[in-house]
């Protein structure tokens, strides 16, 4: 079951995968943003790995909840508040122990909040794209009786295709809609911090 202690396994293998994968996500924003993804991502999770010390979680819903909401108050940027609206929504979807079906319907909570805030539709080439995607596998496997390491396997292999899929993509929201067409044949940055997301949480679970 995803419990406290997984879930604080997960938002650990984040900000140890952002720290890692900082310079692709800083260049990818490079190319049609403004090159700050990377560093946005690993100040907040450093600041995230703050909180969490000496909060002493009974439930996963607790340790999500204040991720959320230290990346709402230390991140700037696009980024910032849209994941951390998204862990807020997931922390409160999960006060307790949770299966693959009750892990997959906070997700979906995450995801609504996303969109709530941002407004993308999937297509628009943001994070909504590989979120999307992980969501519908995570839901697909939960209902075929998956156990949560395949599950959250099937999601982090979804939402990497996902975050592949937008290279062809127009951007329609955030910095990069305003390059237009110039936006087609990168790889959106946010698409691909929510793969990390996924992976970690795979790789935590498994
Ligand atoms: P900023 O663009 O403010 O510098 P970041 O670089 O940290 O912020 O994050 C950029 C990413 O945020 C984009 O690659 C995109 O995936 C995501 N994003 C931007 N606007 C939205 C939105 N309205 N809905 C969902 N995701 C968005
Ligand atoms: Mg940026
Ligand atoms: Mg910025």
């Amino acid at each position: 079951l995803f419990d406290s202690s997984l879930a604080e396994a997960w938002i650990r293998a984040i900000a140890a995968a952002v720290e890692k994968e900082r310079a692709r996500l800083t260049e990818l924003d490079s190319a049609i943003g403004d090159g700050d993804h990377g560093s946005n991502l690993q100040r907040g999770f450093a600041a995230v790995l703050t909180a969490l010390e000496g909060l002493r979680p009974t439930d996963p819903g607790a340790v999500l909840t204040k991720a959320g909401t230290t990346l709402v108050s230390k991140v700037g940027g696009a980024s910032g508040p849209l994941y951390g609206k998204a862990f807020r929504a997931i922390g409160a979807a999960l006060p307790g122990p949770a299966g693959p079906a009750a892990l997959a319907d906070a997700l979906a909570a995450g995801l609504d909040a996303v969109r709530a805030l941002g407004k993308a539709e999937p297509g628009d080439k943001t994070i909504v794209d590989a979120w999307t995607p992980a969501v519908a596998a995570l839901r697909d496997a939960a209902a075929a009786g998956a156990t949560l390491p395949e599950a959250a396997a099937a999601a982090a292999d979804a939402a990497d295709r996902g975050a592949r899929d937008t290279v062809p993509l127009q951007a329609r929201k955030g910095r990069a809609s305003y390059l237009g067409e110039r936006s087609i044949g990168h790889q959106d940055p946010g698409a691909t911090s929510t793969a990390l997301l996924f992976r970690a949480l795979a790789d935590v679970t498994a």
